[in-house]
């Protein structure tokens, strides 16, 4: 039901993820209603069990690969699971989140009119041959390969945002994230960040995949929902794809010193084969994020480590 006051009722999909708990968090102490959509594949009712008090806030299981009726005026479709481990453990269903969820999603905007934002990714880039990666750059992804359903999802989700945006004048915004981390990933998400830190604090082997040459940039989770809320806020024309994500290029090697350093453990470096097709370097050109968002990240590595490793200390029981 269309509400009578002026409250802006927002949706997010992927809501109990990690960007998403943290997306529903900020746009409640911005004065919106919120509903948080998720079938916690990879997302938890306890990373937002907390803001199940506040009566702006509803939660809501569904699986985005299905049609969904309600009344919103704004979407963040997160809906994805977003780790490699988690993305290619049923890679179909990847695939199915990211198409269907997004055709599923664009038809509930059009029905709406609702403004509505894509959570897209860097790896539409796959393994840059340009560097740093800019928004015109198409990408070099491989099409069959064990990366390929997030990958590919990814880049069809965009697609169709690009065409509903054409030819149903859906207005549409599209942020390209690159590698995010802070509390409320899963300990045992998989992604480089959280492993570091879990097996630091464990005193367990710190496990480099390859040899620890390739690069990331990584961006706290505060800055990256500033970001995706800016970019929801900017004038109908500007759709993106725009990145967001912090410049600061790490080499994973250097992230595991950073991280052994800030713990004070006394973990081994061990090396582990690198997967297929796993990205050489990763960084963002945020010139457009600039200029049409006003936005650049605040939060330096260092600073965002200590807040995850603070994170996950409490988590594993460790203070
Ligand atoms: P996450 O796995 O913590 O969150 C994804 C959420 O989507 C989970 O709560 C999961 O349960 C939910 N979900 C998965 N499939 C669903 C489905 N079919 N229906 C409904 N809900 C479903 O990952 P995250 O890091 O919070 O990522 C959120 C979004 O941001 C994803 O779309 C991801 O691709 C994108 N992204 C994240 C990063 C990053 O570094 N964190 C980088 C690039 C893009
Ligand atoms: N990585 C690693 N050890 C781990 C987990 C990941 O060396 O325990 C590497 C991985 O091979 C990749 C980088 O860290 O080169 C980032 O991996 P992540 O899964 O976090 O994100 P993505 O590859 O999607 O950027």
């Amino acid at each position: 039901m269309r509400s009578y006051g002026t409250t802006k009722r927002v949706m997010v999909t992927g809501g109990a993820g990690f960007l998403g708990s943290h997306l529903c968090e900020r746009l409640l102490d911005s004065g919106a209603d919120v509903l948080c959509v998720d079938n916690f594949y990879t997302g938890t009712k306890d990373n937002v069990a907390h803001l199940l008090p506040n009566p702006r806030f509803e939660l809501m299981r569904h699986d985005v690969t299905f049609p969904l009726y309600v009344e919103v005026d704004e979407i963040y479709n997160l809906a994805c699971p977003a780790s490699p481990v988690h993305y290619q453990f049923d890679p179909v269903q990847t695939t199915k989140t990211s198409v269907h969820g997004a055709i599923n999603m664009l038809g509930l905007a059009k029905r709406l009119k609702a403004k509505i934002l894509q959570a897209s990714t860097s790896e539409v880039y796959g393994d840059p041959q340009i560097h740093p990666q800019t928004e015109d750059y198409w990408g070099h992804v491989n099409p069959i390969g064990l990366r390929s359903c997030y990958d590919e999802g990814k880049r069809c989700a965009e697609t169709l945002f690009f065409d509903y945006h054409r030819q149903h004048k859906l207005r549409i915004k599209v942020a390209r994230i690159f590698n995010t981390y802070g509390p409320r990933m899963h300990p045992n998400d998989g992604r480089v960040v959280s492993n570091f830190i879990v097996q630091a604090l464990k005193g367990e082997p710190i496990t480099i995949y390859g040899d620890g040459s390739q690069t990331r940039s990584f961006c706290y989770v505060d800055d990256l929902v500033e970001g995706l809320m800016r970019l929801m806020g900017t004038p109908d024309d500007f759709t993106g794809p725009v990145n967001i994500g912090n410049p600061g290029e790490f080499t994973i090697l250097q992230l595991a010193q950073q991280v052994i350093e800030l713990t004070g453990s006394r973990s081994e470096i061990v090396r582990k084969p690198l997967p297929s097709d796993d990205p050489l370097q990763r960084q963002p050109d945020l010139t457009l994020a600039r200029r049409h968002l006003a936005w650049e990240p605040t939060t330096a590595l260092t600073p965002g480590l200590q807040k995850t490793i603070g994170y996950f200390s409490t988590l594993l029981g460790k203070t």
